[in-house]
């Protein structure tokens, strides 16, 4: 990116972070969080807020079918563990009735003022999923976290971890430090991940801490890696306390 798109996209996510803390919120919403991951250079899902059945329809008829519903909400955080994210929506139809699925199930899982409204985007391509997240350590500042998704982090631990700054070489040895590095090299006939594509992801995320020292936590969970790019597909991000 030129110097000036850097600016422009560090204004914006000032912005974004402004308006948070003036709601009295840490913790931004996806399409707050994607909007800040997006200007800073990472490549993330088109992603808007709509408050009615209504606007679902008219922005899923904007970004294209097929789309994904997905419950926002201050205090839902795992969106799918509730039934608030349902994906290949073909049609309006199917956006109307989602999103009463949706509002449905997150007033039963946590109160009607927990529901404040959805979550509209595209479909993305579909790929392996992998993870990355950063948090603050005491000692070391920033850290930047890499793994693939699902059981592999949860249940095996199976991260790599850098502090920030991270130089490119880093970013490519941290992919490729993990066990599970053969699944994104393709295998039972699998086309490679863009494995360029991931680690051009990591030096944003490691820009994005350096720049923005306000971010305590980030997760990217999941993006998928296709063989041509990576998208984030869901987003979370918490600020310091003010
Ligand atoms: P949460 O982690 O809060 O349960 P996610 O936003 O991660 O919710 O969505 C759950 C899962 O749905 C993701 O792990 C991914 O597999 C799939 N998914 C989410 N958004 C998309 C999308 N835009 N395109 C394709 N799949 C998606
Ligand atoms: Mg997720």
């Amino acid at each position: 990116m030129s110097d000036s798109a850097t600016e422009a996209g560090t204004d914006r996510v000032a912005e974004i972070f402004a308006a948070a803390r003036d709601a009295g919120r840490q913790l931004l919403s996806e399409v707050e969080a994607k909007a800040a991951l997006g200007a800073a250079g990472v490549p993330v899902t088109p992603t808007r807020l709509a408050a009615g059945a209504a606007e679902a329809v008219a922005i899923a008829g904007e970004l294209g079918y097929p789309v994904v519903l997905k419950v926002v909400s201050d205090t839902i955080t795992h969106k799918s563990d509730i039934g608030g994210v349902e994906l290949h929506l073909d049609d309006a139809a199917a956006v109307e009735a989602a999103y009463g699925r949706i509002r449905a199930a997150a007033e039963a899982a946590a109160g009607a003022e927990a529901f404040g409204g959805v979550s509209v985007q595209p479909m993305a391509a579909p790929g392996a999923e992998v993870i990355m997240g950063m948090t603050q350590d005491p000692q070391f500042g920033p850290v930047l976290m890499f793994g693939l998704g699902g059981v592999l982090v949860e249940v095996l631990k199976d991260v790599a971890f850098r502090v920030v700054p991270l130089e490119p070489h880093d970013a490519a040895e941290m992919i490729r430090e993990i066990q599970a590095f053969p699944v994104l090299e393709g295998y039972r006939g699998a086309p490679p991940a863009d494995l360029a594509a991931l680690e051009a992801i990591l030096l944003a995320l490691s820009e994005f801490a350096e720049a923005h020292p306000e971010v305590q936590e980030l997760d990217l969970n999941p993006i998928l890696a296709r063989h041509d790019g990576a998208t984030a597909v869901d987003a979370r991000i918490v600020l310091t306390p003010a």
